[in-house]
């Protein structure tokens, strides 16, 4: 009753076992044996199980495939309760609650509340359980919300039920748990209150900006305590707008259009290209923030100059820089270890790991203070420098005195070595010393009896016994007790001899045992460190941002932009940060300038193929990366703060969500006329070509008149309709520019060179030859194309002299 959906592991002796529907699925999903229970009855029960050594690889794929999985453990000793062992569900995981497996990518857990009646009815909350982190943002519009699900990792969603049209505007990721609820899991009371408890706050109102808020975060809390069973989340951070206004927006297909992360078909993305090629970083932490440094790029010049200062600083004095580089990349992932310890599933080899990793701060802490001038590195070395005051006797401890390499588990024992704990001593050296005992009692024996024949032996019925033979018996001291006659000997016992079996035998046991309880005890201690300890995470993750930045910033052409508070734009031979590690020195790089006082709109025409996209791509990542704080692929840069990046770009169907392609470019361009303003920055390709020529072009055209007249966003406008140039000359602030093309009789030559005024042709006869259409197709599309520029425009002159123009200009 407690997993009414998903997958249920019931523990039975060795193994996990699945049943019924559960047996079914996962022998497919595992490709494990389907067999079944009681197979001579009709209707048997199909079953299916895994060795319970190996189940959390079977858990972890499963969750990564977007189910849900209940642990059911034995909860009583097997060997002391009679007839059926009591068995209880102890963990829930789901794709965004789970612990256990490392991971670069955040994994959120999230809720929608709707409250329509409200100022912002529609409340957004996130969690990373393992790292932590947790978001929380209202909206007052739908549009910005499903933008918002869509640009964040969310793995497990929990969507109102009364608002069942929603989803039905929002296609989730692959993979992803999505659920649909009547009411949250606590009332709004004891939401307050269970924030007030986590985050200790006598007030919430500074981190929260509605009740809603609130009640969101405590529903995602308070869902994690109850499938994990634990009754507090010490790890966890305060929340954090998803969008603060100091951080640049994305709108809801920038990511994709931009190239940002990974995508299924492949290529090189932003995130892969700053992660592995031109720089590293190498932590896990260091992967998660990139991540949402790309995603939430800066959208103030202060906070951006101050990056772009620490990434300088650390360049400025490499030695220290390589101590700390050295150092990081030696870290582990703490804050997905604090996710465990907090809810008890943390392994000896965790500790150890986290032990290890703060372990490195006597290395940071002197490299970091070689930046006293640099305020932000100067802060992270206080706070780190408090954390190491805190934990230096654990982690010292812990290093030292856990066993190397740890296991994987506690259920053997064998975490920690001798002088960890006096009560731990005494059992190692019963366990491990048990034979250099029994040595010495025979020695002493031997010595008191004065019989030198005299031996202990062990025996599996009788246990440890002093054998003597019978030349010796009249020497038997006193206290021993006969248990056993044999022909040329007798077995006696003493007192001494029984307690000391006593104490070894169960010496393997109690220190199993003892071990158990001291790593719960350890873990409680770390789990009080649960604060400073994600504070030193963070600081670590920043720091692997920033020397990923500096190595960056090494490579040549790779410069720091100057941000101001203009709204101009100017780059000076800008490359495509991936097309150009691509096609290395045959990139062309190109300049680029948007001056607010002439031209605020950029008109690109040229040929197909001849690398608008590119073009257009490469401004807005230089864009995003400049934001970033990190250097960009240019030889120099200025521009205004950008506030936002809204792109339409190319298309894709979106035929299972029922729409056109032409729905889809008209519902991408009025997402971004609605929210974009003058700081944004805009690209638009191809606008209107999905629909006839006519209307293509008039959707166009009023688009460009706004944004250019009204908006006056910085914006590149690529465009097959070539009647469109004409505007540069009707409308203030569109100024045109092409890509320019070598053409001769046999061939077309792509010079990837932007030049200012427009193009007349989009050759795009002579790339449907390049590409391999059939010459007899090729041949009738240069008849048909004749014809129709005789006919149909009276255009003056031939087609390469000059732009065509429709009529209505
Ligand atoms: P279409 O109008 O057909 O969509 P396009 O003008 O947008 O074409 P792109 O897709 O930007 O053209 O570029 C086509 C290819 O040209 C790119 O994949 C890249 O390999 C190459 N290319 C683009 N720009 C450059 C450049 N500046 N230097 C070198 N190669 C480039």
């Amino acid at each position: 009753s407690q997993l009414s959906d998903g997958l249920l592991f019931f523990r039975m002796g060795d193994f996990y076992e699945l049943f019924g529907e559960d047996a079914v699925l996962a022998s497919r999903e595992l490709s494990i044996t389907l067999t079944s229970r009681d197979r001579n009855k009709p209707n048997p029960t199909p079953m299916a199980g895994v060795p319970h050594h190996s189940a959390e690889s079977y858990i972890q794929k499963l969750l990564q495939r977007g189910y849900r999985v209940g642990i059911a453990e034995q909860t009583e000793d097997p060997s002391s309760s009679k007839g059926l062992v009591k068995r209880e569900i102890t963990r829930i995981l789901t794709p965004g609650i789970q612990f256990q497996a490392d991971s670069s990518e955040p994994r959120y857990f999230a809720v929608v509340l709707c409250h329509p009646k409200k100022h912002r009815p529609w409340t957004f909350a996130a969690m990373d359980c393992s790292a932590g982190d947790t978001y929380l943002q209202s909206y007052d519009q739908l549009p910005m919300l499903l933008s918002d699900l869509r640009n964040a990792s969310i793995r497990h969603l929990q969507l109102p039920r009364s608002e069942a049209h929603f989803s039905k505007d929002w296609t989730p990721w692959p993979n992803t748990l999505v659920e649909h609820y009547d009411e949250l899991i606590l009332s709004q009371d004891k939401a307050q209150n269970l924030l007030r408890k986590h985050f200790s706050l006598a007030n919430l109102d500074g981190f929260f900006q509605t009740p809603e808020e609130q009640w969101a975060l405590a529903h995602l809390i308070q869902s994690v305590l109850q499938t994990q069973r634990v009754d507090h989340l010490s790890h966890l951070k305060l929340p954090q707008p998803l969008h603060q206004a100091k951080h640049m927006r994305l709108g809801p297909v920038t990511p994709d259009h931009l190239d940002l992360f990974e995508k299924s078909e492949g290529g090189l993305a932003l995130f892969t290209l700053l992660s592995s090629r031109l720089s590293q970083i190498p932590t896990s932490m260091g992967q998660r923030r990139l991540r949402q440094w790309i995603r939430a790029p800066l959208a103030d010049s202060f906070a951006i100059a101050e990056r772009q200062s620490c990434v300088k600083a650390l360049m400025d004095q490499p030695a220290p820089a390589t101590i700390l580089r050295g150092a990081i990349r030696t870290l582990y992932d703490l804050e997905r270890i604090m996710g465990r310890i907090t809810t008890r599933s943390a392994s000896p080899r965790d500790t150890l790991a986290l032990a290890q990793s703060l372990g490195t701060l006597p290395t940071i802490l002197p490299a970091l203070s070689a930046y006293p001038s640099n305020e932000t590195l100067r802060g992270y070395a206080q706070m780190l420098h408090s954390v190491w005051q805190e934990v230096s006797t654990l982690v010292q401890s812990l290093t030292s005195l856990q066993i190397q390499p740890a296991p994987a588990h506690c259920r053997e024992g064998r975490v920690f070595s001798k002088g960890f704990h006096a009560e731990l001593d005494r059992l190692i050296d019963l366990t491990d010393n048990a034979e250099s005992l029994l040595v010495e009692m025979e020695q002493a024996e031997k010595r008191r009896s004065g019989i030198p024949s005299l031996k202990i032996r062990y025996n599996r019925v009788f246990g440890y016994s002093i054998e003597i033979t019978k030349t010796h018996l009249a020497s038997v001291p006193d206290n021993y007790i006969r248990k056993q006659s044999m022909a040329n000997a007798e077995r006696f016992i003493t007192p001494e001899l029984k307690a000391l079996e006593e104490e070894v035998l169960s010496a393997q046991m109690k220190r199993v045992e003892l071990e158990k309880n001291l790593f719960e005890d350890l873990l409680q201690k770390l789990d009080g460190l649960g604060a400073p300890l994600s504070q030193a995470a963070t600081v670590f993750s920043h720091l692997d941002c920033l020397l990923g930045f500096a190595q960056l910033a090494e490579q040549p052409l790779w410069r720091f932009p100057k941000i101001d508070t203009s709204l101009d734009l100017s780059i000076h031979k800008g490359r495509h940060p991936m097309v150009a590690a691509q096609v290395g020195g045959a990139f062309i790089p190109n300049s680029v300038e948007l001056l607010r006082n002439e031209a605020s709109t950029l008109l690109i025409t040229g040929p197909n193929m001849g690398g608008k996209s590119t073009l257009m791509r490469q401004v807005a990542l230089i864009i995003l990366l400049g934001q970033m704080g990190a250097p960009v692929p240019a030889e120099s840069a200025q521009w205004g703060v950008v506030s936002s990046i809204y792109t339409r770009m190319g298309g894709q169907d979106a035929i299972t969500k029922g729409q056109s392609t032409f729905m889809v470019e008209m519902s991408e361009l009025a997402h971004l006329l609605h929210y974009s303003d003058e700081r944004s920055f805009l690209v638009l390709d191809e606008i209107g070509r999905g629909t006839s020529t006519y209307d293509g072009i008039s959707v166009a055209w009023s688009t460009l008149e706004w944004i250019t007249q009204k908006l006056r966003a910085r914006t590149l406008f690529a465009t097959h309709y070539h009647e469109l140039v004409a505007l540069e000359t009707q409308v203030p602030g569109i100024r045109n520019a092409h890509l320019s093309v070598e053409e001769s009789k046999e061939s077309l030559r792509f010079l990837y060179e932007l030049r200012p005024g427009p193009t007349g042709d989009s050759y795009g006869i002579q790339v449907a030859a390049l590409a391999g259409l059939p010459s007899s197709v090729i041949q009738r599309s240069w008849q048909i194309l004749q014809k129709l520029e005789t006919q149909g425009t009276q255009k003056k002159g031939t087609r390469h002299e000059g732009p065509r123009q429709l009529a209505f200009f």
